[in-house]
């Protein structure tokens, strides 16, 4: 297989097509850098990848980073640049249980990064790729007023995908590891809030270098009924909140059982907003049948597991003893996002 760009792609770029044929080349070049399955049957450079087709029902999905919006290059390096924009991916599949298998790339590139800058974000790309199993069988280059870097993934289904619209009045409600660290490290990047050492690092690498659950949603789509699942992405109470839709169902939360780090606490003391409203987690929030408690879960998942609540019938999502969800500051909180 020969490696480069499609014509296409060069043809959008062709004022200056000379100045930037550089970095086609560079990034054919890295793409033939970076292994294939068997599974894939020809990878970069035709027109289209060709994969073999999985034993089962197969996973798609798409995500973008937009420079600016979600993320800001002073902050982390190009390979965590690279590595991030799968993994954010990567989570959507472990939410569904499945198996990654390959993803095409998108990169809208702008004026002023240079051919070492993508050179380092693909080696983070490829380093994530391969401790994933994926196959990154394509790409595309167009030009932008932004860097943005967009990654379709494929993947195998579990016989039983974990579906935001499974859960039931009974259920209990989990969450894997511990929120709101990355939205913490977030803003100590922003100069928003401070933090000093360890602390510092544990939640500026939460945001810069996220874990996808994937091992942990493959054992959780074991479970008979399958759970419903999604990973939290844009906050718990925002991510709950579309379990709840899904399932027309509501859920009581105990605000004490919000798992947070030390980390998390040292900066936030006892504020949940946060670790309640704060994304870029990428922790799996799961419903299973009253039967399983949270040993047995984290034992099962491999994981630390919390219980935070309870389904029930209603709507909504409310504290426990009934107090409103509503936090302070919570618009300024969503608006201020990453
Ligand atoms: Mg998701």
């Amino acid at each position: 297989v020969k490696h480069r760009a499609p014509v296409s792609s060069l043809r959008t770029v062709s004022r200056r097509a000379e100045a930037f044929a550089g970095e086609f080349d560079l990034i054919s070049r890295l793409c033939a850098r970076l292994p294939l399955s068997r599974r894939t049957l020809l990878g970069p450079g035709d027109d289209a990848a060709i994969i073999a087709r999985g034993a089962g029902a197969q996973l798609v999905t798409i995500d973008s980073m937009v420079e600016g919006m979600h993320f800001d290059l002073r902050w982390g390096t190009p390979e965590q640049l690279g590595a991030r924009a799968l993994i954010v991916n990567l989570s959507d599949i472990a939410a569904m249980g499945g198996a990654p298998k390959a993803c095409v790339v998108n990169l809208a590139i702008r004026p002023g990064l240079s051919p070492e800058f993508f050179e380092r974000m693909y080696a983070g790309l490829g380093r994530a790729a391969r401790v994933a199993r994926v196959d990154v069988i394509g790409g595309n280059i167009a030009r932008a007023e932004q860097l943005a870097i967009t990654i379709a993934l494929i993947g195998d289904a579990p016989a039983k995908p974990l579906r935001r619209d499974a859960a039931r009045p009974g259920d209990g409600i989990f969450v894997t590891g511990t929120l709101g660290d990355a939205a913490v490290g977030w803003r100590i990047l922003e100069g928003k809030l401070r933090a000093r050492g360890a602390a510092r690092t544990h939640l500026i690498n939460r945001y810069l270098a996220p874990t996808a659950r994937l091992a942990a949603g493959a054992r959780l789509a074991r479970i008979r009924p399958a759970p419903a699942a999604i990973d939290i992405s844009d906050g718990l109470w925002q991510d709950l909140g579309h379990i709840l839709k899904r399932s027309r169902v509501g859920a009581e939360i105990d605000p004490s059982a919000i798992p947070v780090s030390d980390a998390y606490r040292a900066v936030m003391r006892g504020d949940l907003s946060l670790a309640l409203g704060g994304g870029e987690d990428y922790e799996l929030l799961f419903c299973v049948r009253p039967k399983y408690g949270a040993r047995r879960l984290a034992a099962m998942l491999g994981v630390p597991v919390a219980r935070i609540g309870t389904i029930v019938k209603g709507r909504e999502a409310r504290f426990l003893g009934g107090g409103a969800p509503a936090l302070a500051g919570w618009d300024q909180l969503r608006a201020g996002a990453p």
